[in-house]
């Protein structure tokens, strides 16, 4: 697999948030959101194999091992290795955009899928992978980050016109107000959760962490 880096963390987005995690962060992705803040993850990366990847992960401590990048659904290996990791007994949280299917990653309890629906902010709303929507189960979420207006329309539209079975999360974009979008929220009473990107509040905007 093409990995960008391993690093132990604090998860610090969605339903999970605060949970020291095993951070694999694999390299290229297929999208170029206007704001992304992984833009390292486009090229370069370390060609690790699943047999390295898993003596990393067995060497740790933490009883979740968080499957981010760039794209990890890119990645051919992936459902190998996400396969690997809950067989070792631990969880995986799978990161995506959204815009690959993810047929191969809904049959166990010990992965949760962290999904996004880019929203208009991003220049990426187009590519979702609509199918994706029904295959979501109890323990996975939607993901929407929120820069302004009319990306909080958009994500207020959509989980109105759609139909899902997980929860949903509203991210404030690094350097977006929380206020204004707990006060639409509470105004149009969503059943959404607003959680801000917790390692950065905690560490800033660097690599690793
Ligand atoms: S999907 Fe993620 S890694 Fe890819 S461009 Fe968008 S923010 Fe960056």
């Amino acid at each position: 697999m093409l990995i960008t880096e391993i690093f132990h963390s604090i998860q610090g987005e969605g339903t999970l948030m605060g949970l020291p995690m095993l951070f694999i962060r694999t390299n290229r992705c297929n999208l170029r959101c206007k704001w992304c803040d992984s833009t390292y993850t486009f090229s370069g990366g370390t060609d690790i194999t699943i047999d390295e990847l898993m003596r990393t992960v067995e060497a740790s401590s933490e009883k979740w091992i968080c499957l981010t990048g760039g794209e990890p659904l890119l990645q051919r290996e992936s459902p190998e290795l996400v396969n690997r990791i809950t067989g070792s007994g631990r969880s995986v949280l799978l990161e995506t955009s959204g815009s690959l299917p993810i047929d191969p990653y809904v049959h166990s309890k010990s992965i949760t899928i962290d999904m996004d629906v880019k929203t208009p902010s991003s220049g990426e709303e187009k590519n979702l992978h609509r199918q994706n929507l029904k295959l979501l189960r109890k323990n996975d979420y939607l993901k929407f980050v929120i820069a302004d207006m009319i990306d909080y329309e958009y994500a207020r539209r959509f989980i109105s016109e759609n139909e899902f079975s997980c929860e949903v999360v509203f991210q404030p974009a690094w350097g977006t107000e929380m206020r204004w979008i707990a006060d639409s929220v509470l105004n149009d009473r969503l059943d959404v959760r607003i959680l801000p990107q917790l390692h950065k509040l905690i560490w800033g905007e660097i690599r690793g962490v």
